[in-house]
C-alpha cells in the first residue's frame, strides 16, 4: 500500500514538472504564425565596423563578423525589423514578422556607411542609426575626408541610407554624448533642473529639426547616451513626442499589442565572441 501511494507521488511529481517545462519553454520562445499578439524581440547594439582587426574591440567589429552574425540570424529564421514597425505595432494595427529582431548601430560613424550599409542592401535587410547630430553636422560642414576609424555619415550619406528604405535614423543627441563622465543627458549643464531640462530639451530638438531638414524623416526613437537616464529625463524625451527609447541593458523585449515601447533592452556585441556563441545566449533565453 505504501509503495503504490509513492508510485502516485511520483507520477504526479513527473506530470507537475512536465507542466512546469511547458509553460517556461512558451514563455522563451518566440511567438509563432501571423496576428499574434505577443512576441520576444532581441535588439542587438552594434557600433563601429573596422575592417582593420587590430581595432575590434567591445564596441568595433569587422565586416566580416557583421556578415556573420546576419547570415547567422537570418539562418535562425529572425527577420531584422525597424523601431517603428515595432512602436506600429504596439501602438496601431501593423503585424510583426514571426521572429523580428532589431539591428541598431550606435553613433553614426562613416564605417556604418562603408560597411554595413553594403553588407544591408546585399541581403536585403532593416537596421537602425544614432546619430549625433553634432559629429554628422560637422562633417557635412568641412567637407573633410572620411577616415573608416574615426569619422561619422554625412547627411547625405545618411540621407542615401535613409532612402534605401533599409535604414531607420534614431537621435542620440545633437551634443550630449562626450561628457567626461559616460552620463549623458544625466550631466546637462544648468544652476537648476528647470535650466537643464531647457537645454536638454533644446539639444534634442536641434537634432530632430537637423535631421528632418537634411534626410526628410522624423526620429521616433531616442537612444539615450550611454544608457544613462533617469525618470525627469525619460519624462522629457517621452514629451518630446518619441515613441520608443534605448537602453543599454541587456534582455529580450516582451513586445505586446498596447504594451511598452520605453527603455527597450539591447544586446551589445562585442569582438572576440563567435557569432554562434553570441546569439545562443540570446536566442537560447
Ligand atoms: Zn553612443
Amino acid at each position: 500500500m505504501k509503495k503504490k501511494k509513492k508510485f502516485y507521488e511520483n507520477i504526479m511529481l513527473v506530470l507537475l514538472m512536465g507542466v512546469i517545462l511547458l509553460a517556461s519553454k512558451r514563455a522563451s520562445l518566440p511567438a509563432s504564425g501571423g496576428g499574434e499578439e505577443k512576441y520576444d524581440v532581441p535588439i542587438i547594439m552594434y557600433h563601429a565596423v573596422m575592417k582593420d582587426e587590430g581595432r575590434s574591440g567591445k564596441y568595433v567589429i569587422t565586416p566580416e563578423v557583421l556578415r556573420e552574425d546576419i547570415e547567422y540570424i537570418l539562418d535562425m529564421g529572425y527577420e531584422p525589423v525597424f523601431i517603428s514597425d515595432i512602436i506600429n505595432f504596439v501602438y496601431s494595427d501593423s503585424p510583426l514578422p514571426q521572429k523580428p529582431i532589431v539591428l541598431t548601430f550606435d553613433d553614426g560613424y562613416y564605417n556604418n556607411y562603408l560597411y554595413a550599409y553594403p553588407i544591408s542592401k546585399e541581403y536585403g535587410i532593416k537596421a537602425v542609426i544614432s546619430i549625433i547630430g553634432k559629429h554628422t553636422y560637422l562633417q557635412s560642414e568641412s567637407g573633410e575626408k572620411q577616415a573608416e576609424s574615426y569619422s561619422h555619415v554625412s547627411w547625405e550619406q545618411l540621407k542615401e541610407m535613409s532612402d534605401s528604405g533599409l535604414w531607420e535614423v534614431g537621435n542620440h543627441t545633437y551634443d550630449m554624448h562626450n561628457t567626461g563622465k559616460k552620463n549623458g543627458l544625466l550631466a546637462a549643464s544648468g544652476k537648476n533642473t528647470e535650466e537643464k531640462n531647457k537645454n536638454i530639451i533644446s539639444d534634442i530638438t536641434k537634432l530632430q529639426d537637423l535631421i528632418k531638414e537634411n534626410v526628410g524623416v522624423t526620429p521616433k526613437t531616442f537612444v539615450f547616451p550611454f544608457g544613462s537616464y533617469d525618470e525627469n529625463t525619460n519624462a522629457l524625451i517621452r514629451d518630446l513626442g518619441f515613441e520608443a527609447t534605448l537602453s543599454c541593458i541587456e534582455g529580450i523585449n516582451e513586445i505586446s499589442r498596447g504594451g511598452n515601447t520605453e527603455l527597450l533592452y539591447r544586446y551589445n556585441r562585442p569582438a572576440g565572441v563567435s557569432t554562434k556563441e553570441f546569439f545562443a545566449g540570446i536566442f537560447n533565453k
